[in-house]
């Protein structure tokens, strides 16, 4: 079965400035804006282009949406008698948005200036009490995406890197999914190759606007694949180990993406070498690994602040209620995994 999500995207530069027709296309006369508080000042920028349709800014969003933040951010939106949310941000200021249309149904209207791909999908996540809870719902889904590389101009590389590379772990997985169709296995295909091509100019000439607009391209390749099909173990480690471990969550994709691939190797033999084609011919598991390596991004989990005593128990938690695999999920295997991903260990 294939479905297609219905949202209307924006695309290219200066495509910014279509902000005030696509507001007024979706009938909304109160826009709350929402941002990280580091991205304050965009959100400004946004609220002074919608001018008299913007009813506030609301600059909290905060890393894996906190209940408290949403419970929050509502209260905000129900005050100034919000009728649409405008996201401008990352996953993070997307996924609050999500959290306010998920007990609201408020449009939102989502700009975003990473390449995580948040705004293609209608997946949520909202944490409490230390667990992260995720689950689809069409009312999060965004109307509206305009993507506008001249708004990634200011993403540090640092967090351009990951950022890319946890889009194309979206599209590496949708390539084995379980429900896999041929539609998006083109996408997922196309964004690995879009993205591989893209990230190392991103992230060393931070001027070029073409490498930018292809990145997000491939970013938006990659958040319609995640909102489309389910995603496997590499996924269900990276939820793992972002929600037990508070590892930062592009930078725990980019290291657990090339040991994923090769544990699911021969179980998924021709997405391997759709991968490989997608990286230019290298082999898909090292292929990734070297991609990470040239762009600067970390490689190993113990650079990002996982504490080797704490494996046994991730791999218990990351092999108990197991997503989807193409390969069995055996513990010792994914300790094994966790083990190289933490060394740092160029796989195969
Ligand atoms: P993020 O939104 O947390 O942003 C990271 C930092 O970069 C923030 O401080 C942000 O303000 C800053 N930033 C973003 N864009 C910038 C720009 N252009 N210039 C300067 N600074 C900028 O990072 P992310 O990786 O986009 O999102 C991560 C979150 O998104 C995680 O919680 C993850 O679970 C979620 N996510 C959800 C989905 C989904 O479909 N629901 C998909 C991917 C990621």
């Amino acid at each position: 079965m294939y479905s297609c999500l219905p949202s209307r995207v924006v695309f290219g530069r200066g495509a910014l400035e279509k902000l005030g027709a696509e507001i007024e296309r979706l009938g909304a006369t109160r826009a709350l804006v929402l941002s990280t508080p580091e991205q304050r000042a965009a959100a400004d920028d946004i609220a002074v282009r919608l001018g008299a349709r913007a009813a506030g800014v609301y600059a909290k969003a905060v890393m894996h949406v906190p209940i408290e933040t949403a419970e929050a951010a509502r209260a905000v939106a129900r005050d100034l008698d919000a009728d649409c949310c405008v996201a401008i941000g990352g996953g993070s200021t997307i996924g609050l948005g999500k959290a306010i249309a998920l007990t609201t149904e408020l449009p939102i209207l989502a700009i975003p200036t990473t390449f995580a791909g948040s705004e293609m999908t209608p997946i949520y996540g909202i944490t409490a009490q230390g667990q992260k809870k995720t689950g689809r719902d069409a009312r999060v889904l965004p109307r509206t995406v305009i993507y506008d590389p001249v708004l990634t101009m200011t993403l540090p590389a640092r967090i351009a890197g990951p950022s890319g590379m946890n889009a194309i772990a979206h599209c590496v997985e949708a390539l084995y999914a379980e429900d896999a169709n041929p539609i998006t296995s083109l996408m997922a295909e196309e964004g690995i190759r879009a993205l591989t091509r893209s990230l190392p100019t991103v992230v060393n000439d931070p001027a070029d606007l073409d490498a930018r607009a292809q990145a997000l391209y491939g970013a938006w390749l990659a958040g319609a694949c995640l909102g489309s099909v389910g995603m496997a173990v590499h996924h269900k480690l990276c939820h793992t180990l972002g929600g037990s471990y508070n590892l930062p969550h592009a930078e725990t994709h980019t290291v657990v993406l090339p040991h994923a691939v090769h544990y699911n190797r021969d179980a998924a033999k021709e997405a391997m070498a759709r991968i490989s084609r997608a990286l230019g011919g290298d082999e898909a598991a090292g292929g990734l690994y070297d991609l990470a390596r040239s762009i600067g991004a970390p490689l190993s989990l113990r650079d990002i602040g996982m504490k080797a005593s704490a494996l046994d128990e991730a791999a218990q938690l990351a092999t108990h209620n197991p997503y989807y695999n193409p390969r069995p999920i055996e513990f010792e295997a994914i300790r094994r995994l966790l083990q190289n991903a933490w060394e740092g260990r160029r796989p195969g």
